[in-house]
């Protein structure tokens, strides 16, 4: 299905637990390893977004450390694409370019593989479970652009619109959000 209905929209948030005061007091964390491990809802999840971006004839999808990666590599695969992981200082061993971006309290810095996409403008699509002030996607999103150019659309699971972060990707890319918290 494109277009999930909103019965199954309401399903698909219904599997995702909220755990207050995580990882520090004052936050809401929602955590998706509820999602993950129903099968319907997993299912579900990844046929949409499979049926939804099997027109876009993509090359790779880029995902962002660590939640982007389990949704970016299943959507890799479903698709027949390559996959391109976007990770945090230090993880990657080859050569790399990073980005730093802010946090609630200093900075912080991702990177990628400076030959992550093999060849040059390759149709990429950037992917993360969640997106909330949009500080760590913009940051991957100038990462893509920086060694491919090209990035066709950033796509979350989970919006939490009340933050705006959809505001800083778009002079950048289009956004896709399954689901959205107003
Ligand atoms: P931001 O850069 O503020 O958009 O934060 C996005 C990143 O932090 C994503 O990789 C999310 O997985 C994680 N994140 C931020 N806020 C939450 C939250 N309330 N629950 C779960 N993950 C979060």
């Amino acid at each position: 299905m494109k277009t999930l209905s909103d019965e199954q929209k309401q399903f698909l948030l219904s599997t995702i637990r909220d755990v207050p005061d995580f990882p520090k007091k004052g936050i809401l964390f929602k955590d998706i390893t509820t999602l993950l491990n129903h099968k319907e809802a997993f299912t579900l999840l990844m046929d949409h977004l499979h049926e939804r971006y099997q027109e876009y004839e993509l090359d790779y999808v880029a995902g962002i450390e660590s939640r982007g990666f389990i949704f970016g590599a299943a959507l890799a695969s479903r698709l027949g694409v390559g996959f391109v992981p976007v990770r945090k200082r230090g993880k990657l061993p080859y050569t790399t370019v990073s980005e730093k971006y802010a946090l609630e309290y200093g900075v912080d810095e991702i990177e990628i593989h400076i030959d992550a996409f093999r060849g040059t403008n390759k149709k990429v699509l950037l992917i993360d479970d969640l997106i909330a002030t949009g500080g760590t996607a913009l940051a991957a999103a100038k990462l893509i652009k920086k060694v491919n150019e090209e990035l066709v659309e950033a796509c979350f699971i989970l919006d939490l619109t009340f933050l705006n972060g959809k505001e800083k990707l778009l002079p950048h890319t289009q956004v896709y959000s399954v689901l959205e918290i107003v």
